[in-house]
């Protein structure tokens, strides 16, 4: 079992609307929280995908402001504008179909990596559950991903790998649903953080690897790559500050 019956009671049922809305602000919180918004896609069963207003900080999207645009980009429901950047993710929903949510921001600690043309190393338990070979490093600047092509060569680049750092720009990174690109996202992130604080005393000894592929085995094979509760576990901190993210339920079918 993933997740406990204890955390999944402590949290309402969400629409996809709600978990968006949710996802945005758990990682805004975590450090994903540069000036400049980034974007997420969410892919729903009917080929359209859910996504973020460009006009809302992540730290204030409501499950109600939430748009739906097809697999052109173009809104189709709700009210707002979608940034020109989307093609990158319509591109990748495109030619890797297995992916459900893929997300770009210029988090704090990750754009420090970013900048530096490094993967960290992994220090600790939580930075360890990623292998470093799913995370990617590029330069998406050449050309820039609102054009297809281009689009197209940094969906290449990215290969078959599930997190990338973007050379002096941010990080993407992907899962099958909200719940696992949430993991990720925040696993990537403290990774950076911690392996920053590392340096910063003067450097450490990462992990073993074997002790690395141990807790990789175990967070695959027990856990799918969602560590129970987090998720709950950080909805219920933004809930708890800011009840109004979810969309009153007359106006969640
Ligand atoms: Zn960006």
């Amino acid at each position: 079992m993933s997740v406990t019956d204890l955390a999944r009671s402590r949290i309402p049922n969400l629409t996809a609307r709600d978990e968006l809305a949710l996802l945005a602000r758990c990682l805004f919180t975590e450090g994903y929280d540069d000036h400049a918004t980034g974007h997420i896609t969410c892919r729903q069963l009917d080929g359209t995908f859910l996504t973020l207003p460009f006009d809302l900080g992540w730290n204030e999207v409501c499950g109600r402001d939430i748009l739906r645009i097809d697999p052109d980009g173009v809104v189709i429901e709700g009210d707002g504008e979608v940034s020109r950047a989307i093609m990158l993710h319509l591109v990748l929903h495109r030619l890797r179909p297995r992916v459900g949510v893929a997300i770009h921001q210029h988090p704090r600690y990750g754009t420090i990596y970013a900048a530096a043309h490094r993967v960290p190393e992994a220090y600790d338990q939580t930075s360890a559950f990623l292998a470093e070979d799913d995370i990617a490093l590029y330069d998406d600047y050449e050309g820039g991903v609102v054009y297809e092509d281009n689009a197209i060569k940094n969906v290449k680049a990215l290969g078959t790998r599930n997190m990338a750092l973007l050379a002096n720009h941010g990080v993407l990174v992907l899962g099958d649903d909200v719940r696992q690109a949430h993991h990720r996202a925040v696993a990537l992130e403290w990774r950076c953080r911690q392996a920053w604080m590392v340096e910063a005393i003067g450097g450490g000894i990462a992990m073993p690897a074997k002790g690395q592929a141990a807790l990789q085995r175990m967070i695959h094979d027990d856990y799918q790559e969602r560590p129970p509760n987090l998720w709950e576990w950080s909805v219920r901190r933004e809930l708890r500050a800011s009840p109004e993210i979810l969309l009153p339920s007359s106006e969640s079918a």
